[in-house]
């Protein structure tokens, strides 16, 4: 059964004044699962002046941190008393397994808004030693920064509102999140339940609708201080631009073209086992799935074989299944995109060792669903070797020697993530020096923790999220200057004035 969800703007929770709305259909099996509101450019002003005015009038950027943060505390407990219902919600939006958003995308949403919380309690506030300037001492302070828009993708809904907006709300800002047009309603319920909680009004808004047309105005409006986006480099890149008259500050984490890296000692069945997690969880729709597998070519023929082997135990199915190891993509255009970079694959003289196609009978035919798809054989300058697919695909690439394999890791626009799997940790280390990437596992993929940072190198993004940086990157730095002598201090200034009568 669908149903109907209103979205939050000054202070109401509204409908779109021209009552449009956008349709949700299940990507693992086109039905309908309901419909959010599409606003417009005047919605989003009007999102922009309220949000505005509660920063500048308050109370929210005056209350004690420990207040905001009990109140984002208090919200991660309510969604997780409903932790059932938002993650089918998030599975029938998102066509993620039931068991993937149970205990992955939930469970984390659940505990990092918490985290958020307990960071809002911790006073940044430092008193430095000014040891240059005699009879001085200093404080610097971090401050809000102002109204801050959270712009996210499709593939981590609610993760990715919590990222943006835990993190902003606990250090005092307000906020205009805009999820993904196709995955907004989880966003939607973690709204509710900040409010359920206690947030005053128009501390966080929510507005669903085309990206090009109110993310825009929200990337570009002089009344905005900061954006934080998360999606496409293309997309990234546009937003800079648009953040660029203003001097908006920006984080961007964007796409990626992750190095996995088996290197000659490390234990094979493992890393394979590792590899296949860490390219076809969520359907490889995840910015740091491990798409690019660096193997020593004397391994090569027995590494493709297991992986084979292996990613034939992977199960398709319904996403409301525990069963169900990898369910669709999220779209009819995403499953699009992806299959034309199969061709490319084929095409440019790659080998397909398993995969390649969709199921093309039975119930999972109605859905976006893709087999596990392996190319062997894959040469660095193919398209399948260097753009983000963002699907199920991976891509093998034999190296000679451990300095080839560095070199080849490195070769790419990206710098997101990478692995290296190795029976020395003093081998896989001294390898992870020297990817240029913001995390690299050891023996593992995919593992997060709130408290280390996360972002990209080069152009998978700029700032980083998770962790005590997630909180400075919404905030702005005040030195206080102390005179501790009573008299000005005549150091190094050109205008000195006469003394006194
Ligand atoms: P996208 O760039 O198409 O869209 C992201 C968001 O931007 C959406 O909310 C969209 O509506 C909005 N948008 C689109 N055009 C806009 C414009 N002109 N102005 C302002 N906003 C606009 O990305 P997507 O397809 O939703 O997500 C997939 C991408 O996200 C992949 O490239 C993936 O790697 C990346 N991603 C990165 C991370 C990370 O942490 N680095 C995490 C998840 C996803």
């Amino acid at each position: 059964m669908s149903a109907s969800w209103k979205v939050y703007v000054d202070g109401e929770w509204r409908e779109a004044t021209s009552g449009a709305k956008t349709l949700l259909h299940d990507p693992s099996n086109g039905e309908l699962v309901g419909d959010v509101p599409k606003l417009g450019k005047e919605e989003t002003l009007r999102a922009i002046d309220a949000g505005r005015e509660a920063f500048d009038k308050g109370p929210w950027p005056e209350m004690k941190g420990a207040e905001r943060g009990a109140i984002l505390k208090k919200a991660a407990e309510i969604m997780s008393t409903r932790g059932e219902a938002i993650a089918l919600l998030e599975t029938q939006n998102a066509g993620k397994p039931i068991r993937q958003s149970t205990y992955f995308d939930i469970a984390l949403a659940v505990s990092h808004l918490g985290f958020f919380g307990e960071l809002a309690a911790h006073n940044p506030t430092k008193k430095i030693q000014q040891p240059d300037l005699e009879g001085s001492h200093g404080m610097v302070l971090r401050e809000p920064i102002g109204l801050c828009a959270g712009i996210c993708p499709w593939n981590l809904p609610l993760l990715m509102a919590v990222w943006k907006a835990g993190p902003a709300l606990a250090a005092g800002n307000t906020v205009i999140l805009k999820p993904a047009s196709l995955t907004p309603l989880t966003a939607i319920e973690m709204t509710k339940a900040l409010y359920e909680a206690g947030l005053p009004k128009n501390a966080l808004q929510i507005i669903t609708g085309p990206g090009g047309e109110i993310g825009s105005v929200l990337a570009s409006h002089a009344k905005v201080d900061k954006v934080s986006f998360t999606g496409s480099t293309e997309v990234g890149r546009d937003i800079m631009t648009m953040a660029a008259p203003t001097i908006k500050r920006t984080t961007l984490e964007l796409g990626g073209k992750s190095a996995n890296v088996i290197l000659p000692d490390a234990d094979i069945d493992r890393a394979v086992d590792g590899s296949l997690f860490g390219i076809f969880l969520h359907a490889g729709q995840l910015c740091e799935s491990g798409s690019r597998l660096l193997v020593p070519k004397q391994r090569e023929e027995e590494i493709v074989r297991k992986l084979v082997e292996r990613a034939k135990s992977i199960r398709l199915g319904p996403t409301q299944s525990y069963e169900t190891d990898m369910g669709p993509l999220v779209s009819h255009g995403q499953l699009e995109r992806v299959l034309s970079y199969i061709e490319s694959g084929k095409s440019q003289g790659a080998h397909v060792a398993i995969g390649g196609d969709r199921p093309t009978s039975g119930d999972l035919s109605k859905g976006y669903y893709l087999h596990p798809t392996i190319f062997s054989g894959v040469r660095p300058d193919m398209k399948i070797a260097q753009e983000e697919i963002f699907g199920p695909v991976l891509s093998v690439l034999p190296y000679d020697t451990v300095d080839d394999a560095i070199e080849l890791a490195n070769n790419t626009i990206f710098g997101l993530a990478g692995a290296v799997w190795s029976g020395s940790t003093r081998k896989a280390m001294s390898v992870a020096r020297r990817l240029k990437a913001g995390t690299i596992w050891i023996n593992d993929y995919h593992m997060l923790s709130c408290y280390a940072p996360r972002g990209g190198y080069k152009q998978s993004g700029i700032g980083r999220e998770l962790g005590m940086q997630a909180l400075e990157e919404f905030t702005e730095t005040k030195h206080l200057y102390f005179d501790e002598t009573g008299t000005l201090t005549p150091v190094a200034r050109g205008l000195v004035l006469p003394p006194r009568e």
